[in-house]
């Protein structure tokens, strides 16, 4: 590259050819908005269209997506991470006991791995497809099982350790081109453009000037590693998780609070294999009993602080009689359930193709190791700045007692990459504000609905008083029998329907 291509001038000229091509011929666009873009900041080996700042699973989703799609395939992307990524290694062998953390994949985000071409990396390894669920109250005899036929489906999800998710992603990303892992290397710190810096300083300087300014086509960010190198970005992405560095580096502030539980997470044994997922509200928190394929089972348990430490130091045998009796015995005075022994027999309510109650399997072993995970929701006020965009957890963690926390980051995923697709195909720039706008305004609405209805039904079931216990039992009955209610409920949760 030569110094005279470098110039701003040379820069705006060749996305001015690019514009004008555009209209002719938008299937050349991709590569001639990259090397636009490359040329106005200079190019060599640390310059990116994107940094993602956070190879985990949600990362991993997005910098796959802008590989796999033809429209930003030629975008240079790196994928930065603290901790060493070996996309090489062998899938976790399917003989031994599953890995404690695991996460319950939508139908939407089995979706997306499949647009990415990591499916199938999944579905060679162990993951255990579930196709009813049943919810129920240990206060009570409210129930509800839900089954994928109510809507039509097969499954309802996929229960996959997330070692499993990671290295079907990490193995994509090695075979796109220009996709680099840079790892193990930790973000310190962010140099973002001056002039880009603040947007409502932009905006006062605008009105204080009394003309509208451009807006900003400035250099784009440094993104300083702990490794001592310097990387170039377009856009920087942080999915850093719940912590987020690039999150707190920024200046972007959270809401939320602690729930005062801790998940404990751990793989057990059953007396029977199954493919429902059961979870149970106890009076200090749900507990969830997930199929892993076979005799496998995971339980995440979310309780009290110091019950949770107690269930994870406990022998194998204490803890398997311990989640036996938290899954069967009785918590509280059990309120007459008013409308189960009748709602059945109402035709036009449509009943259930899941059936009545049914016991869940016993625990006969626990195995492996346990663990837990303090647990409080977290959510950015905003999701982007110029240069800028937050995904998953670093934009939004929520309690797992749905399972959603990682679904919401793949649709964060999809949505970003979708934009950045859409300002490569226009010829903007994808480190414009205007532009992340759409991802922030598109996903923002659909994470506040769940992390609501979360939070809604931690705090519905947390509360014990008996008028509340009964209301709650009556609303699981309901909902258990009134179909078109249960499908509603159903589509959301599997992703396949945006919050109204
Ligand atoms: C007990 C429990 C059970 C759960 N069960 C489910 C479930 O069933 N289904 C579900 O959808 N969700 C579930 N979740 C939530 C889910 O685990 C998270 O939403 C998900 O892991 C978030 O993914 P992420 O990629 O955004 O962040 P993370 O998984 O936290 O990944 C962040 C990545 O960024 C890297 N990183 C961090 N800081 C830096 C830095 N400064 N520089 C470079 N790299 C950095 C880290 O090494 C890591 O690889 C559960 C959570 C808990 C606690």
């Amino acid at each position: 590259m030569t110094p005279l291509l470098s110039t701003p001038a040379a820069g705006r000229c060749l996305r001015t050819i690019g514009t004008l091509l555009h209209n002719q011929q938008s299937a050349l666009m991709p590569q001639l908005w990259t090397a636009s873009r490359a040329l106005s900041t200079g190019t060599g080996q640390d310059q990116y269209d994107v940094v993602v700042v956070g190879g985990g699973m949600v990362g991993a989703a997005l910098a796959c997506a802008l590989g796999s799609s033809p429209m930003t395939s030629a975008l240079r992307v790196a994928v930065v991470d603290g901790q060493a990524i070996d996309p090489a290694a062998p899938l976790p062998d399917a003989s031994e006991a599953p890995e404690i953390r695991v996460s319950a994949v939508t139908p939407s985000s089995v979706n997306l791995f499949r647009d990415v071409g990591a499916w199938s990396t999944v579905q060679s390894a162990r993951n255990a497809p579930f196709d009813t669920m049943q919810v129920w109250d240990s206060a009570g005899q409210g129930f509800v099982r839900y089954s994928a036929h109510d809507v039509d489906a097969s499954v309802l999800g996929h229960v996959v350790e997330n070692r499993v998710l990671l290295a079907a992603l990490h193995r994509r990303l090695s075979e796109s081109e220009n996709t680099h892992l840079v790892c193990p290397a930790k973000v310190d710190s962010i140099t973002w453009p001056e002039s880009e810096v603040s947007e409502s300083d932009a905006d006062v300087r605008r009105e204080s000037n009394g003309q509208a300014e451009a807006s900003g086509q400035g250099a784009g960010a440094s993104v300083h590693l702990s490794t001592g190198k310097t990387l170039g970005a377009r856009l920087v992405v942080g999915a850093d998780g719940g912590r987020s560095r690039v999150r707190s580096l920024a200046g972007l502030r959270t809401v939320g609070w602690q729930y005062g539980q801790r998940g404990l997470v751990a793989t057990v044994v059953t007396d029977r294999e199954h493919s429902t997922a059961w979870q149970r509200f106890l009076p200090t928190g749900p507990l969830a009993l997930l199929p892993m394929g076979g005799h496998y089972s995971n339980i995440v348990w979310s309780t009290t602080e110091s019950h949770a430490r107690a269930l994870e130091s406990m022998p194998h045998s204490d803890f398997a009689a311990a989640v036996n009796r938290a899954l069967s015995e009785e918590h509280a005075p059990q309120p007459p359930s008013s409308v189960s022994s009748f709602l059945p027999a109402l035709p036009f309510l449509g009943g259930s193709s899941a059936g009545g109650f049914q016991p869940p399997p016993r625990v006969v072993e626990a195995v492996g190791r346990r663990a837990s995970f303090p647990l409080s929701l977290v959510h950015s006020g905003k999701y982007v700045q110029p240069r800028l965009a937050l995904i998953g957890d670093a934009a939004h963690s929520v309690h797992p007692l749905a399972g959603q926390g990682v679904n919401l980051g793949f649709g964060d995923a999809q949505a970003l990459a979708a934009v950045i697709a859409k300002g490569v195909s226009t010829g903007r720039d994808i480190g414009e504000l205007g532009l992340l706008e759409e991802y922030e305004a598109e996903r923002r609405a659909a994470n506040l609905g769940m992390m609501a209805a979360l939070d809604g039904l931690q705090r519905l079931f947390h509360a014990q008083s008996a008028p509340v216990a009964l209301a709650r039992n009556l609303g699981l009955d309901l909902v258990q029998w009134l179909t078109p209610v249960k499908k509603r409920i159903m589509s959301y949760a599997m992703g396949m329907e945006p919050v109204r």
